[in-house]
């Protein structure tokens, strides 16, 4: 029997995408790869050379003059990967705020998004790969064997944030991180949907570790069937 071996995960910022995807790549022994650093790396340029966000035009070459590369970690600071904008260390300074609000003005420009889609899919083909975003089932991979889309409730996402920041040693007011949240999300909501053949899952007040056993389920079954609103 053959193994899914492209699975994809969509959905909301917050809503633990990251952090199962990271588990779950981990168990499977696949590469994890998570496409917004690709948005945020870009956004960080971006803002470096003060680039006019409004102008497509300049984002569309910035995408295309970009070399944006994700490597094993080579720092033991907790990353789970290194993120590399024209040879740039950015692993870190892609997870600002200012990072934050400008990545999705980025994201929404059709060429921009061409452009990331293209370098997505030359890595998603290479197979044995758990791949994370927002339209990675429904565009970048849209023959991927096992799709999911996981939500979370607005307030369970920031507190999340919130508490992913202070541990990171950062002051953060819970009001503020979630009107950023509800801002990007519907700066994003062009994206935000779930593919036909997804299973939506909710991570609200769930743990980590019983979503990740609810995907292996998933993954064991090899065919899963089309289902939405899925509980854990
Ligand atoms: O997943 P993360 O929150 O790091 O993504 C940052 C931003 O990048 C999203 O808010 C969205 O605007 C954009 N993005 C996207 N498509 C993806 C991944 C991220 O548009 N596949």
């Amino acid at each position: 029997m053959q193994r899914p071996w492209i699975i994809t995960i969509d959905g909301p910022a917050g809503s633990g995408k990251s952090t199962l995807g990271e588990l779950l790549a981990r168990h499977l022994g696949y590469l994890y790869f998570d496409t917004g650093v690709m948005y945020r790396a870009l956004a960080w340029v971006a803002l470096e050379r003060a680039v006019d966000l409004q102008s497509a035009e300049m984002l569309i070459d910035l995408a295309h003059q970009t070399v944006i590369e994700v490597q094993s970690p080579h720092q033991d600071d907790g990353r789970p990967y290194t993120v590399y904008a024209d040879q740039h260390d950015v692993t870190w300074a892609i997870r600002t705020p200012a990072v934050d609000r400008t990545v999705s003005l980025v994201a929404r420009v059709a060429g921009v998004r061409r452009e990331m889609v293209r370098q997505q899919q030359v890595i998603g083909r290479r197979g044995q790969v758990v791949m994370v975003g927002r339209d990675i089932g429904t565009i970048v991979m849209p023959d991927a064997p096992l799709k999911i889309y996981l939500e979370a409730s607005l307030d369970e996402r920031a507190r999340r944030r919130v508490k992913e920041q202070q541990e990171r040693g950062l002051a953060v007011d819970i009001a503020q991180v979630r009107a950023d949240l509800a801002r990007r999300d519907a700066l994003d909501d062009h994206v935000l949907v779930a593919a036909p053949d997804a299973v939506v899952l909710s991570s609200d007040g769930v743990a980590p570790a019983d979503v990740l056993t609810r995907v292996l389920a998933l993954f064991a079954d090899n065919t899963p069937e089309p289902r939405r609103g899925y509980g854990l």
